[in-house]
């Protein structure tokens, strides 16, 4: 009887705590962050027929897309990619000289998980190597996560080809080492800034493409399986037609330059959905941040509740 009592006092300490601690569980144990840079929102979701991006708008059905996603800080590659990884707007240089003046999500993961391998920076601009480093004292030169940017690997050597960022992609996903990946494609933006209009519309079809060859690796690989969140996204756009130079070059406020995609597929976020609430860029970090159990002590942005399916 005595047991029975102790049994009955364990359960009903048990069902307490859970009503009390409202601590929220995800499937995610994974996060891999696209960034596409440079295309404009008119030629990826702005564009009804969805010519450029066909795999995307195929995978919907699968993902959450917010269409009023922005980059409201500087329209420049470095720092909005240091906006989505740091969720700080950080006006730091584009030429890859200046660190972020804050830790990004990859060295929150190493300092917080321990293994430099499980957090992964594949990029194709040398210039993105700043990503796995900040300026800041407590962080400089700590928590190095995996790095392999532009020719070189090590952040030198210039820009080196998609297809290149693409193979090493698939290599380290195949070897089921990274928990937190950032990658950056870079040809939509070279081809604009070349003014070679087909070749601009090409490119963001060809990394349509990788998007949809890279969630299908994710989903036939045990360990990354119905346990990985895809977020796609890019740095900044480009200037809206008939401004300036129009798809040519970006970097102010213009609607074309701020204006951004944001899709995600994610067994913790909602499917088929299209969301029209304001999120911008500096909520990435917050919410890849709630997934994966980090604390961003420096991010500015918020958790985009609204992509989250009910608990
Ligand atoms: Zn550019
Ligand atoms: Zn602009």
């Amino acid at each position: 009887m005595f047991r029975v009592y102790l049994s009955l006092i364990f359960l009903l300490a048990l069902v307490s705590c859970k009503h009390e601690s409202n601590v929220r569980t995800y499937k995610t144990r994974r996060v891999i962050i696209l960034v596409i840079d440079g295309p404009r929102y008119s030629e990826t979701w702005g564009d009804s027929s969805h010519a450029f991006i066909p795999m995307r708008y195929g995978l919907l059905n699968e993902g959450v897309m917010v269409s009023n996603f922005r980059n409201n800080g500087v329209t420049f590659t470095n720092p909005g990619h240091t906006a989505i990884c740091t969720g700080v707007y950080d006006a730091i240089a584009n030429n890859g000289s200046e660190l972020p003046h804050f830790p990004s999500l990859l060295q929150m993961y190493v300092e917080r998980y321990g293994y430099p391998s499980y957090a992964t920076l594949i990029a194709s601009k040398d210039k993105l190597h700043i990503l796995s480093n900040t300026s800041l004292p407590a962080y400089y030169n700590q928590f190095q996560c995996y790095k392999d940017c532009g020719v070189n690997g090590n952040g030198t050597g210039g820009y080196r080809a998609d297809t290149i960022t693409y193979l090493n992609v698939m290599a380290q996903l195949n070897s089921g080492v990274p928990r937190l990946m950032v990658v950056n494609f870079k040809e939509p933006d070279t081809y604009g800034h070349l003014a070679d209009s087909l070749a601009y519309l090409n490119a963001i079809k060809r990394t349509d493409q990788y998007v949809a060859d890279i969630y299908q690796l994710i989903q036939t690989h045990p360990d990354y399986k119905d346990q990985t969140t895809l977020i796609v996204t890019n740095d900044h756009g480009r200037h809206t037609k008939g401004w300036l130079d129009g798809y040519v070059s970006h970097g102010d406020n213009c609607e074309g330059c701020r204006h951004i995609e944001l899709f995600a597929i994610s067994p913790d976020f909602k499917k088929n959905t299209v969301i029209n609430k304001n999120y911008e860029q500096i909520d990435i970090a917050p919410t890849v941040a709630e997934l994966l159990g980090l604390r961003m002590k420096y991010g500015h942005g918020k958790v985009m509740w609204d992509l989250f399916l009910p608990q």
